[in-house]
């Protein structure tokens, strides 16, 4: 089995991470891909996130017409700060040692990569993919460097389309009463309008 993961806040989760994961899905001949919503990601402590119950429904609701995709609430369940470390071996444990874990990432953190808590063991003993798009430079000579032979075989990119959509704008355009419509699912953005999320109110 070979299994992606795609793990983000989903605050609220867009079409830029659904086509990001059936992209590589395709292109890596993955069997599924497990989105994870984080609880608490460490590099966000600053900004309130939105409940995360109402963040694992909307990540639900957007990839339930792909028969492929999957959701797991692992890091919710978790208490304090979600470490891909954990994740992982938690993982494996669910999967059986023999699975493949693949772990999405988009262009921009494989530089901060080095820098995440135990980032040697994580590399040796998964696969990274680095999603980039057309024009985005990384310097993977620098990432080379820094994790030597094992970020040959188990770093790896890959340009998907560039879909210009970041939870940040659809959370600035809902305030400014915009629409968010072909950013998100229509049923993320009918939940939006219900539960009245993002609206400042
Ligand atoms: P925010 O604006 O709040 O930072 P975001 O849109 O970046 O949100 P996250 O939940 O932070 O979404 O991202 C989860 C993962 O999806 C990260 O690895 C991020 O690089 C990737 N990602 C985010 N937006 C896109 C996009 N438009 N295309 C491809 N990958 C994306
Ligand atoms: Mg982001």
């Amino acid at each position: 089995m070979k299994i992606g993961i795609m793990g983000g806040t989903f605050d609220p989760i867009h079409l830029g991470h659904l086509a990001t994961a059936e992209a590589v899905r395709e292109s890596f001949s993955l069997d599924e891909i497990l989105f994870i919503p984080a609880a608490r990601p460490p590099h966000k402590l600053g900004r309130l996130v939105t409940d995360e119950h109402h963040r694992l429904q909307m990540t639900i609701l957007a990839t339930r017409s792909n028969k492929f995709f999957r959701v797991s609430d692992m890091e919710l369940r978790r208490t304090g700060l979600s470490y891909t470390l954990d994740t992982m071996n938690e993982l494996h444990e669910t999967f059986g040692r023999a699975t493949e874990l693949f772990f999405i990432i988009g262009a921009d953190s494989l530089a901060d990569l080095k820098k995440w808590h135990a980032a040697r063991e994580l590399v040796a003993k998964c696969h990274f993919i680095a999603t980039t798009r057309q024009g985005v430079d990384v310097d993977f000579a620098a990432v080379e460097k820094f994790f030597g032979a094992a970020a040959n075989e188990h770093i790896h990119r890959v340009t998907t389309p560039g879909l210009e959509i970041s939870s940040t704008d659809i959370r600035e355009k809902i305030l400014r009463g915009r629409s968010i419509k072909y950013l998100v699912p229509e049923a993320v953005e009918e939940y939006i309008l219900r539960e009245k999320l993002y609206c400042g109110s």
